[in-house]
């Protein structure tokens, strides 16, 4: 093996460059994974516009790819054998609260850097810390002995696999947080790679219809909704979802709304409270885009009985469901696969994810061995 390797750093907010860091030694507990894919989020465009945790870091928190050279213990411990591809979550967890017995490893306070400022986790801790490969943004990432690892089923490509994150996150809110299934009515609003996964996973639970909302530029990932069992699709800047909504459920509403939207300011609570049924539907919500909320329709709230859930990552389960559901090759995940990138086009790539950038993006994978500029 080279004794160097490369990463895009974030050096300073909505900048990157390419660097070289040196491979670290694998201790006997220890490992080294080469990337395949590093997916990129919805936080990771936030996360690029903010100050730094340091002098640079390495992004990259959806990671897949391939066990390069490990330690004994490490092998003995995860299970697994060099050659091996895996995906791994962006949690590095302490092994020892409450919360990591559970498999809850998105809770422990070691792996929680909104609490805790020592906090290690995957794309988000500096690089200024040894061994330094702390993002899948990189040809190698480092895999201390917390690692948490999942077994990418026989027959999923490194670049589905890359998926896992929003899949995983689609089962977490809808299936094991908000209890989607059987004959069960469900709005997902935004229909961006993590709206996607909320259908899949609402469908293979049983909900017998699903509406998903987007705007019209749009169009493609609502096709693509359709194409993965999205019962109905409305383009928002058309009609008028509420309206569009009751008239789909017989004037009901639906007995969940999962918020996937971005920039939609308060516009998707409203709508979700609104869109539910009369008494005790639930609502999925992401607080990380506005602080605060003006006109917080707390009366209406109370009075339909409405279940607030917050969607926060996702658990080990959430994540072997997501492989095995992908293993199934149910429903055609690989259309959301729509744009690769190398190194060097990690900060397009951002951006494209984004919507200032490349069109029609749903899900981005970024393969650090890939040649750059080429898509
Ligand atoms: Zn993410
Ligand atoms: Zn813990």
């Amino acid at each position: 093996m080279a004794e160097t390797t490369l990463a895009a750093v974030k050096v300073a907010p909505g900048q990157t460059e390419i660097r070289e860091f040196p491979l670290p030694d694998v201790p006997e507990d220890g490992a080294l994974l080469k990337v395949e894919v590093a997916g990129i989020c919805g936080s990771d465009v936030k996360m690029y516009g903010k100050p730094l945790p340091g002098n640079s870091v390495i992004m990259g928190h959806e990671n897949v790819g391939y066990i390069a050279k490990a330690g004994r213990k490490f092998l003995e411990r995860k299970g697994v054998a060099e050659g091996d591809l895996v995906f791994l979550e962006h949690y590095l967890p302490c092994m020892k609260c409450e919360w990591c017995h559970l498999g809850e490893y998105r809770h422990c306070e070691a792996t929680d850097w909104h609490h805790n400022p020592a906090a290690i986790r995957y794309g988000y801790t500096s690089a200024d810390a040894p061994p330094y490969l702390w993002g899948g943004f990189g040809r190698y990432l480092y895999l201390p002995w917390n690692a948490v690892l999942h077994k990418v089923p026989d027959g999923v490509t490194a670049e589905l696999a890359g998926i896992g994150t929003p899949l995983a996150n689609g089962i977490q809110w809808s299936l094991l947080d908000a209890g989607i299934g059987y004959g069960h009515k469900v709005l997902i609003q935004g229909p961006g790679q993590q709206g996607l996964a909320q259908v899949v996973a609402a469908k293979q639970a049983g909900a017998d219809l699903v509406i998903v909302t987007g705007t019209s530029k749009d169009a493609k990932r609502l096709e693509v909704a359709k194409a993965l069992g999205a019962d109905y699709a409305i383009d928002v800047q058309q009609d008028d979802p509420l309206e569009r909504v009751m008239e789909i459920t017989s004037r009901k509403g639906v007995d969940f709304s999962i918020d996937c939207t971005a920039g939609a300011g308060t516009k998707a609570l409203h709508l979700g409270v609104e869109a539910l049924k009369r008494k005790a539907g639930v609502l999925v919500v992401q607080g990380n885009e506005l602080p605060t909320f003006p006109d917080f329709p707390m009366e209406r709230i109370t009075l339909k009985y409405i279940t607030i859930k917050s969607a926060r990552g996702h658990s080990y389960r959430a994540c072997e469901l997501a492989m095995q559901q992908l293993g199934s090759h149910r429903f055609p995940l690989e259309l959301a696969t729509t744009h690769r990138f190398g190194l060097d086009d990690v900060d397009f790539a951002i951006k494209s994810v984004g919507g200032k950038g490349a069109q029609d993006v749903i899900h981005v994978s970024v393969m650090p061995w890939r040649e750059s500029s080429a898509n």
